[in-house]
């Protein structure tokens, strides 16, 4: 019998150079020697897809190898970053013409150097996007954390991705070991809904019926935000997958706590992904409460069930014909309600992952947690970079 092809994420460093607002990872670096090997991910299993993340992905130097590997295992090669290591992102475009870059902008050029916590963050990454656009690169994109900050951004940056003829992904805020934070929250609903609401009309006046789908994606952030359930099932760890630096298998990045289903490092593909571990942790997530709405357990779940979106892409462009907002956010029942006071901010809060008491795992193995006593994560990644820079003469 033929075997379903998997979806599947490397995490190829937990290093990073940036101090988003958002997410803690750069505080938890793994430690670089501990990093996974060309060795382990030979032992993947051939993919549909591929997305290269991190950290910081470019901070890798060997991170080259990485790819010439994967593009044994898939046709498609994504990696996402913050686009600040330009020369590094435009030398692997050269030498990989059709992989895939996403960067992920914040907000324009002060609301993102703000969330970044990188001074020049906004016109690095933007620059990096320039660059990439001149050389012609075909599969380029970038997207942002739609949050409280930057949601006032959103409609400005998309416009910014259309002069630009690119792709436009949007997420918004998330709590899990993976982004080493349990505290990230909306605060006001009804304004960040608002911006995506004016998002969704403008993605369905195009012509492109993957900006219609993308449109859909962002209905189900409004009602992520609102802490609601899934507009569809998150059939993670079925067909798909994360690798972490230590080789850990996991079968997402949006669980509290890092659940793991084997260690490529010490086994081989067939005996992790078919083993009893890995079946518990599928047992596991059936009953999954969280509801992420991340692009990586939405695209899969659309495809699943084409239908749902396909109705509700179908619904909103009949009515495109006859009105320039077809899209409301209070077509959302708890949009209502909450608009109506028939339920209190508070509720909404406890819907979310959001918990101020929680303790955070980062998902760091003993060794580079260890470093974490005698220095600081930003510090080790720092010193890393200096190095890295004096051996290039730089
Ligand atoms: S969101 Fe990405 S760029 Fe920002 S600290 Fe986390 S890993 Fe680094
Ligand atoms: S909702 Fe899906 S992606 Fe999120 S933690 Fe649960 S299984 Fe993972």
């Amino acid at each position: 019998m033929k075997r379903k092809k998997l979806n599947g994420t490397v995490i190829v460093t937990y290093r990073c150079n940036a101090r988003c607002s958002m997410c803690n990872r750069y505080k938890a670096p793994s430690k670089a020697e501990e990093e996974i090997t060309i060795e382990t991910i030979k032992k993947l299993p051939q993919m549909n897809f591929v997305n290269v993340t991190g950290g910081e992905p470019f901070i890798r130097l060997d991170l080259d190898e990485i790819i010439a590997e994967l593009y044994k295992k898939t046709n498609r090669v994504v990696i996402s970053t913050n686009g600040f290591f330009t020369d590094r992102i435009i030398a692997m475009c050269e030498k990989y013409p059709k992989l895939g870059i996403r960067i992920s902008i914040e907000g324009l050029e002060e609301t993102n150097n703000q969330i970044r916590g990188l001074q020049d963050g906004f016109n690095k990454g933007y620059g990096t996007l320039k660059e990439l656009v001149k050389m012609k690169h075909p599969d380029v994109g970038f997207g942002m954390t739609i949050q409280d900050r930057n949601a006032n951004d959103l409609v400005p940056l998309y416009k910014l991705s259309n002069e630009l003829g690119m792709e436009f992904a949007t997420a918004s805020l998330h709590n899990s070991f993976y982004f080493v934070e349990t505290k990230n929250i909306i605060k006001n609903r009804p304004m960040v809904a608002n911006n995506i609401e004016i998002l969704i009309n403008e993605l369905l006046k195009s012509n492109s019926p993957k900006k219609w789908f993308r449109a859909y994606f962002n209905h189900g952030l409004i009602n992520y935000i609102y802490g609601q359930n899934r507009l569809l099932p998150c059939d993670m760890s079925k067909d798909t997958f994360f690798i972490d630096p230590y080789g850990d298998v996991m079968p997402c990045n949006g669980t509290k706590d890092k659940e793991v289903m084997g260690n490529l490092v010490h086994q081989n593909w067939e005996e992790l992904w078919n083993s009893k571990q890995a079946e518990i942790i599928r047992e596991k997530l059936e009953c999954c409460d969280r509801k992420c709405w991340m692009i990586g357990s939405v695209s899969p779940a659309m495809y699943k069930y084409i239908w749902v979106p396909g109705l509700w892409v179908l619904k909103h462009k009949m009515r495109a014909l006859f009105s320039k907002r077809p899209y409301s956010m209070y077509e959302n029942k708890i949009c209502r309600d909450f608009r109506d006071g028939k339920i209190s901010k508070d509720d909404l809060d406890k819907c979310s992952t959001c918990d101020m008491c929680a303790i955070t795992n980062d998902g760091l193995s003993d060794a580079s947690r260890e470093q974490l006593i005698y220095r600081a994560g930003e510090e080790i990644v720092d010193e890393d970079l200096n190095n890295q820079m004096r051996s290039q003469g730089k």
